[in-house]
């Protein structure tokens, strides 16, 4: 097996290994990556961590990145050009007594010497760990869990989603109880990165590397060098260690509120190559499997994830795709634009995509997992007031995502939700006017895990959205994560808070949960 390659006196192979799933970056046939001795870095190439994503019943995606100097301004983490071949351990144990794979990958210039290893022909649903080596280094161990089988019948999904960690505006301190939790999966729904200059010295961390009044980023040695920034942070590291994230974008990974090829800031010819290097650092920082290889400015980011006969998360990408924004660009609005059925917020495909599978919904709870809010929103006490970013400026594409909801009928529906730095309970409605049509199922907004700063448990402007829109039953302006434990019978969020983010090390605590029992839709209190 290509897995058990070793390395040779001068260098090595990157190996045949497309039977264990060897990860070549973007070629099925791998090709040797070092005939030479290979120059490999003195100092530590780890810096940047490690972490494990997208996994599958039989495997899982492995990820590094080299970089012994890790802000090295060409974005190349003071890696030399040549390409270097990394070795890769996975265990059954944290000791690595039992190690069941061993290979090698290669990492690439082209691709900041990020590595991507898709193992394959693991066995479903177990704990396994991993580390890389080069050289004389060892990273540090990292825990992954397969999937169970789609026959299987787990007893229970504990996992937590998470999104919005503008580095500058606090600490990771939800990350580090995060890391802790007794946890599956990790789901991060956007806002990984912003992609601002720095605010300043009076935020929590002031950020190297720009100063205020510089333009954002643009460049792929930018966002490379802004992914290594906030990958440096040892919570983040620890909660990459800890479990296999599944993640998706949102706007601040390319620019703030982009839609398709419009965006608020730089003109469409010069948006498309930004776009194209912001997705490119995205695929190469994030354990995504070779699918998500970005061609150019294109991406393929939606997927499904299914826990068994347990739960499907329809994991949604509703920036590449979305018409451009209603009512003429402003950020709250109405209009008659919004409700214009020619218009999507995931675009024609991804839309018969998410329909043909929620259409199909086998398992017990159906996830949409996503980044903008998706039930109505009236804002500030005004019944037409609607934020255009989210699905009440795509309206018609939520009225047919609630049609098939209705008609499938889907069973057990839960919408995850993240960009708007606030912890938001609400439950969907077939008619968000009217307080007694059904309830269809339920929306969990995750607050941020930074952006925004230290935040307030409750808004000013909370008591009055919580009167006009009664469908929701929780609004909270906290930092942190939402855990959430779902068996057969039930889905429990807790919404996971810290009371301060400027300085490291508050604790947490749960401020509120909710239920949902299976067959009656609608948020209960716990
Ligand atoms: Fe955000
Ligand atoms: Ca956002």
């Amino acid at each position: 097996m290509a897995d058990q390659l070793t390395l040779g006196r001068r260098g090595l192979l990157a190996g045949a290994g497309g039977a264990v799933g060897l990860y070549s970056l973007g070629q099925r046939r791998a090709r040797p990556v070092a005939a030479a001795p290979q120059r490999l870095p003195r100092d530590d190439p780890f810096t940047l961590g490690v972490a494990s994503g997208d996994p599958s019943p039989d495997g899982v995606v492995l990820w590094t990145r080299l970089a012994p100097e890790p802000l090295a301004e060409d974005g190349h983490g003071g890696m030399p050009p040549q390409p270097v071949a990394v070795r890769y351990e996975v265990a059954t144990d944290e000791h690595f007594r039992a190690i069941v794979r061993r290979g090698t990958a290669p990492a690439r210039a082209e691709f900041a010497h990020a590595v991507h290893v898709e193992l394959d022909g693991l066995l479903p649903h177990r704990w396994y760990w991993y580390r890389f080596r080069l050289g004389a280094h060892v990273s540090p161990t990292g825990r992954t869990r397969t999937l169970p089988e789609p026959g299987a019948q787990p007893a229970a999904l504990p996992f937590a989603f998470v999104s919005c960690q503008d580095w500058q505006t606090g600490y990771y301190t939800a990350y580090r109880h995060l890391a802790a939790e007794d946890l599956d999966l990790v789901v991060h729904l956007g806002d990984y990165i912003y992609e601002y200059a720095s605010y300043g010295p009076d935020y929590p961390r002031p950020q190297p590397g720009t100063e205020p009044g510089d333009d954002s980023i643009r460049t792929l040695a930018e966002y490379r060098n802004r992914y290594a920034l906030y990958r440096t942070d040892a919570d983040l590291q620890a909660a990459h260690r800890a479990f296999a994230w599944v993640t998706t974008l949102d706007d601040h990974e390319v620019q703030d509120s982009w839609a398709d090829e419009t965006n608020l800031q730089v003109p469409p010819s010069a948006f498309r190559d930004q776009r194209a290097a912001a997705l490119r650092a995205y695929y190469e920082h994030m354990p995504l499997r070779r699918r998500a290889l970005p061609q150019g400015p294109d991406m393929r980011l939606y997927r499904r994830v299914a826990y068994g006969d347990l739960a499907t998360f329809n994991v949604l990408d509703t920036r590449q795709f979305r018409a451009a924004p209603a009512c003429g660009g402003g950020r709250l609005s109405d209009c008659d634009e919004r409700w214009d059925p020619a218009r999507s917020l995931p675009g024609a495909e991804q839309e018969r995509w998410l329909h043909a599978g929620l259409a199909d919904a086998e398992t017990r709870w159906n996830v949409l997992a996503q980044q903008v809010f998706f039930s109505q929103w009236a804002m500030d006490g005004d019944p037409e007031l609607f934020s255009m970013d989210a699905w009440d400026g795509y309206a018609s594409s939520r009225e047919r995502v609630l049609r098939t909801v209705t008609e499938a009928p889907v069973p057990n529906f839960i919408v995850l939700t993240g960009d708007i730095h606030l912890n938001i309970a609400a439950d969907i409605k077939a008619d968000f006017t009217d307080p007694d049509s059904a309830t269809l199922g339920s929306e969990f907004a995750g607050t941020s895990v930074s952006s925004a700063g230290d935040g307030t448990d409750l808004p000013w402007w909370a008591p009055t959205d919580l009167q006009t829109n009664p469908h929701f039953a929780f609004i909270n302006g906290q930092r942190g994560y939402v855990r959430c434990h779902v068996t057969r019978g039930r889905w429990r969020s807790d919404y996971r808070v810290a009371p301060y983010v400027s300085t490291p090390g508050a604790p947490v605590s749960t401020r509120r949960s909710f239920v949902v029992e299976a067959g009656h839709p609608g948020l209960q209190e716990v």
